[in-house]
This record gives structure tokens, C-alpha cells and sequence, in this order.
């Protein structure tokens, strides 16, 4: 299989799983602050929405970037994504549609309670898969389910990598890029021992790449010696029409549909899901 994408490995043990489900689970996490993370989760997902796959964007973050950045504005008495780590909703019930056709999210709250739930949860002992359980329960509704993390590797990480078939992370063209990424392999390695044994970091996603300044070749050219295929063709450029499309409530593909930053993330979501199609519903 040599057609320069990268291995189709996580849909093909999908399709080859017990359950013969195909869903593909990622968390998009690193823990290091403002890399891309939230702006691939919405635009990654709004892409792949696009391409005709059933997508579901969980916001994990007590920022609610990825909810409020796609208009969902949870009011105070709504279930939201903590409710669901408490188990006390199912995750279908919190699910919202956007804007976007194929799109979803499951929202984080508005305020603390996030905040509060994880630190809840420090006080199991062992941590427990309740996310991995919500989304069990409602895996073979989607296509792909997209975790927003938040920049650090507290419960709430945790819960996404107990959940995630993978890992994608983002890697800003900046200098220590690669620092970050031994930390999150030092964590994956931990968790694969005690909690989901074949969590990997199956991708890497380039962000904010100035294609044309020094740094940015440099660190793109050390990352794709490092892990190769792993890398997505696609580096998602620098561009402003990204940063402007929260502010909009909605995706980049929306937002300025023919900008740089948009024709990148349909890129990343062709290489992602090369070779798959939507199911039939
Ligand atoms: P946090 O760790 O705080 O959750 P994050 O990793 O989710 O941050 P984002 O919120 O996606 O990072 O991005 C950080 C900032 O950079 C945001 O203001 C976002 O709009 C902007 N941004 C992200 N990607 C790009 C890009 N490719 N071009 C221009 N601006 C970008
Ligand atoms: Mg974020």
C-alpha cells in the first residue's frame, strides 16, 4: 500500500473489529496551549461533514471554544458534556446540530462546571472509562467522532484517551514542537499499559505553517523524518480566515469557503478518510 497516503490503518481494524463498526473515535490533543487543536476539531469535522460523513465533535474543553465556535450556546440548565462524565446523561441526549449538515456537537458547559466535574474525577482512584461508555453506547450512529481536549493532561484527557481509537495531534511550526510531542508520547506510552492498550498517536497535523519562512520547513521537515506517514500531506497554512470563522459561529468551509485555510482542512479530511464512504443511513 504505497500510493503516498498514509496507512488506512484505523479504518481497516475498524472494519475488521468485532462489532464490525467502522466509526473512528480521535482525540485531537495536545498539551501544550493554542496550537490548532479546536480549530481543527471544527474544521477538520466541518470537512469531513462535507465529504457526506455522519460527524460528531466532542467539546472536552472547559473553554466551550469548540461549542461556542460553532454557535452552540448551551443555556445554564442544559445537559452538556458533564453531565455525561457524570453519568448522568447519555451522550445522544446533549447532541446538538449546527449549521452545517452531518455536523454535531456534543457541548461542553457554560462557566465552571467542566472545571468542577474534573476535578471530581481526580478523586477515583483508578480512573473510569465514562466517556469510552457513553460513546460505546452510541458509537454506530457516526462516521467519525472528533474529541476536543483542552491543553493540559488532566481527567478530562484522560477520559479522551480511554475513549480514542487514536490520537491526532496538532504540531504548530514553532520551535520546541517536538518537546511537546515526546511529552504526549511519554503519557500515551502510560496509558497504553493501564487503560486502552492500543491508543497511538496515529496522526500528526502541521498548523500555522508560513510555508515560505525558514522555521516553518525546518520544523516540517524534522517532524516528517521523525514520524513519516504518520504526517499529514496537508499542512494547514497560517491563515486569518481561520482565526475570524468562530467569531462567525461557524466553519471556515462556511466562513470564506475558498480560502486557504478551508481548501487545507478538505485536504487533511481527504487523506483521512481516503478510500472510505459514508454509510448508507
Ligand atoms: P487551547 O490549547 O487554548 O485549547 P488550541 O490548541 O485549541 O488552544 P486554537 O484555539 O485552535 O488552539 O488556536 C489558537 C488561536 O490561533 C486561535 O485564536 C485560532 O483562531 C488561531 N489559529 C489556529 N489555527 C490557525 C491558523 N492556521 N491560522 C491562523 N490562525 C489560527
Ligand atoms: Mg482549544
Amino acid at each position: 500500500y504505497d500510493d503516498g497516503y498514509p496507512t488506512p490503518l484505523l479504518s481497516s481494524r475498524k472494519e475488521n473489529s468485532m462489532n464490525g463498526s467502522d466509526t473512528v473515535v480521535l482525540a485531537i490533543s495536545l498539551q501544550k496551549g493554542g496550537v490548532g487543536k479546536t480549530t481543527t476539531a471544527i474544521n477538520l469535522g466541518a470537512a469531513l461533514a462535507e465529504l457526506g460523513f455522519r460527524t460528531l465533535i466532542i467539546d472536552l474543553d472547559p473553554q466551550g471554544n469548540a461549542s461556542s465556535g460553532l454557535g452552540i450556546h448551551p443555556p445554564d440548565d442544559a445537559p452538556t458534556i458533564a453531565d455525561v462524565l457524570r453519568r448522568e446523561e447519555t451522550l445522544d441526549s446533549i447532541v446538538e446540530p449546527t449549521a452545517e449538515k452531518n455536523l454535531f456537537v456534543a457541548p461542553a458547559p457554560t462557566g465552571q462546571m467542566l472545571a468542577e466535574v474534573e476535578a471530581q474525577l481526580v478523586a477515583e482512584m483508578f480512573p473510569q472509562p465514562r466517556l469510552k461508555d457513553a460513546i460505546d453506547a452510541v458509537r454506530d450512529d457516526w462516521d467519525y467522532i472528533l474529541m476536543d481536549c483542552p491543553p493540559t493532561l488532566g481527567r478530562l484527557t484522560v477520559n479522551a484517551f480511554m475513549a480514542a481509537d487514536a490520537i491526532l495531534a496538532p504540531v504548530q511550526c514553532q520551535y520546541f514542537a517536538l518537546e511537546g510531542l515526546r511529552d504526549l508520547s511519554e503519557v500515551v506510552k502510560q496509558v497504553r499499559q493501564a487503560l486502552n492498550p492500543t491508543l497511538e498517536i496515529a496522526h500528526y497535523l502541521l498548523t500555522m505553517s508560513e510555508g515560505s519562512k525558514k522555521l516553518s520547513s525546518e520544523v516540517e521537515a524534522e517532524l516528517r523524518s521523525a514520524y513519516g506517514k504518520k504526517v499529514f500531506r496537508s499542512s494547514i497554512p497560517y491563515n486569518v480566515k481561520l482565526a475570524e470563522a468562530p467569531s462567525m459561529e461557524r466553519s471556515v468551509l462556511k466562513h470564506a469557503t475558498t480560502s486557504k485555510g478551508a481548501l487545507a482542512y478538505r485536504d487533511v479530511a481527504k487523506e483521512l478518510s481516503h478510500g472510505r464512504t459514508p454509510r448508507i443511513r
